[in-house]
């Protein structure tokens, strides 16, 4: 009887802290927040210098939506440039989202603004007639200040934005502003260039500061539509498939019309059984799942997506390192990521005997050029994975004539494969292995980086494909452009 899902012990945050994209603008705005609401103590004029500030953010809103709360907002850049650091990053209660809750805050504020405005204008003639105005929105930076710091301490910071009545403003302008269909142009809003080759990892949104869903909510458009986004761009630089971009409408419809769509076109959902798991090295494991059937329609250098949570529905990319077609197997290996939510369900939670949904297979960034007759493929840490079929079916290929495969770690305890690869060397004549190691002073192979074994190798007449982390796969490209290979006979894919 096979085991199911349980997914019981779930253990690191959901709500992932990451860095925000600080424009100029975006990082310093605190630091009027801060003059008006301290500032304004002795000098209360400086509270008139929001009335502009208000019209301002009406008059965006109108247009772009809640842009100005992610990039100009000077409260927004208290949250995200302060006070993030010092969050517990919680999830924000879902009473915070009632439209009630919202418009019970926008009266009480609206109320006490004003009354403040009413006995200020009683003093209109007087000297400190500007005072006790400009004392007026004083008064409502501070509120502000307190109420948004012991909730963005306490729990995320960006929460008093969730029913903050400049945001309940802003709406309400939006709002007209699409009823009048103007914001067709002029709004950006994140867009998914095709919704078939999302991993349904949700990163998107365990980083979005406002807490949003942007993965579940895609529309007809591929568009998120929501409200509440308030255009910050977090989820956009966060996506590990880089499907997400802040366009309007008209760049959306151009945008997924002129999308590659080879990519996600033979993904399929399998149940799976997982029929073996290996300890590879303490933290690294293989998992084979068992298909039920010959349907799935894989080429070497493709990922396939596993199932690690039912609710929100969640998935990991692995890139698929065996596969046995006679058999009906398909397998990947895992690195655990130290604090990661994904990984450590696979690690703890995942058994022999268990069934596991899988989707794809997807991806054709590394899938192999048989156009192009020399090979060298370069794998860096746990990016190695997709080479174990890579490297089989180029010596199993007519076409390639010579293959060489890179693969760069840090220590040598952190090589797996080797011996696979040194088997297809001796059997293929056609094919290399060079491992490299950049910091063990034991190894006696290659030492140094995988571009240092780049700089003494004829590239010429070779298509190259890498898989591995991000500054490995940028200084290569770096290393690559400054060695003259043409960038359309590099393939790359990163986690
Ligand atoms: C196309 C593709 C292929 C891939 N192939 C492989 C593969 O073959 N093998 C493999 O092992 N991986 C692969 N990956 C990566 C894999 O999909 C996962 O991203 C990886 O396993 C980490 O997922 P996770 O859920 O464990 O970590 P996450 O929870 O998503 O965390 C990601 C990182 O953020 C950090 N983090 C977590 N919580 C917080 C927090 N609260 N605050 C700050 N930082 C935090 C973690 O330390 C971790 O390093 C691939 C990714 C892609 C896109
Ligand atoms: S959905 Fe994206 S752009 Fe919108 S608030 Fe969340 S992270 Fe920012
Ligand atoms: S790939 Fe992940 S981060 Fe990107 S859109 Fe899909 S769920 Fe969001």
């Amino acid at each position: 009887m096979p085991i199911t899902y349980s997914f019981t012990k779930l253990k690191p945050a959901y709500n992932i802290k990451t860095d925000r994209t600080f424009t100029v603008v975006r990082k310093y705005a605190f630091i009027f927040t801060l003059l008006v609401a301290f500032g304004g103590q002795f000098f209360p004029k400086l509270g008139l210098l929001v009335v502009p500030v208000m019209i301002g953010l009406l008059i965006a809103a109108f247009f772009k939506g809640r842009y100005w709360c992610g990039n100009i907002c000077s409260h927004g850049s208290y949250y995200d440039f302060l006070l993030l650091p010092f969050s517990r990053n919680a999830k924000i209660p879902k009473f915070m989202r009632w439209t009630l809750l919202s418009l019970l805050v926008l009266a009480w504020f609206g109320f006490r603004m004003t009354t403040g405005l009413y006995n200020a204008s009683l003093a209109y003639g007087d000297p400190d007639f500007w005072d006790k105005t400009g004392n007026v929105f004083v008064n409502a930076f501070m509120m502000v200040i307190i109420a948004g710091t012991t909730l963005g301490i306490l729990v995320s910071p960006r929460m008093w934005c969730s029913v903050c009545p400049m945001g309940v403003m802003q709406k309400a302008s939006n709002f007209l502003g699409r009823k009048l269909k103007v914001t067709k142009v002029t709004e950006e809003k994140v867009t998914i260039a095709d919704k078939d080759q999302c991993h349904t990892c949700g990163k998107c949104s365990r980083v979005c500061p406002m807490q949003l869903t942007p993965h579940l909510n895609f529309n007809e458009h591929n568009q998120f539509d929501s409200s509440n986004c308030i255009k910050c761009s977090t989820c956009v630089e966060n996506c590990p498939a880089d499907l997400l971009t802040l366009s309007n409408q008209s760049t959306a419809n151009f945008i997924t019309r002129n999308v590659k769509k080879e990519a996600g076109k033979n993904r399929k959902q399998f149940t799976t059984t997982i029929c073996k798991i290996s300890t590879l090295k303490e933290n690294v494991k293989e998992f084979i799942f068992q298909l039920s059937d010959n349907s799935i329609n894989f080429k070497a250098g493709q990922f396939i997506l596993v199932k690690i949570k039912d609710k929100p529905e969640m998935f990991r990319a692995f890139s698929v390192s065996y596969f046995d077609k006679t058999n009906n197997r398909i397998g990947v290996t895992v690195k655990k990521a130290s604090n990661g939510y994904g990984s450590e369900i696979l690690f703890n939670d995942f058994a022999e005997g268990m069934n596991v949904i899988l989707e794809g297979p997807i991806g054709d960034e590394i899938v192999i050029d048989e156009e192009s007759k020399r090979a060298i493929f370069i794998g860096g840490g746990i990016g190695i994975t997709p080479f174990v079929p890579l490297v089989q079916e180029a010596i199993n290929s007519n076409k390639i004539e010579d293959i060489k495969l890179i693969y760069g770690v840090n220590k040598e305890s952190e090589l797996i494969y080797t011996d696979k690869f040194m088997q297809m060397e001796k059997e293929s004549d056609k094919f290399s292995f060079i491992p490299v190691v950049a910091f063990d002073e034991n190894w006696k192979g290659e030492k140094g980086f995988v571009t240092d074994v780049l700089d003494k190798m004829n590239l010429t007449g070779n298509t190259i494909y890498m898989c591995g982390p991000k500054p490995m796969i940028d200084t290569s490209l770096k290393k690559l452009d400054q060695l003259g290979v043409d960038k359309n006979n590099i393939r790359y894919e990163s986690a």
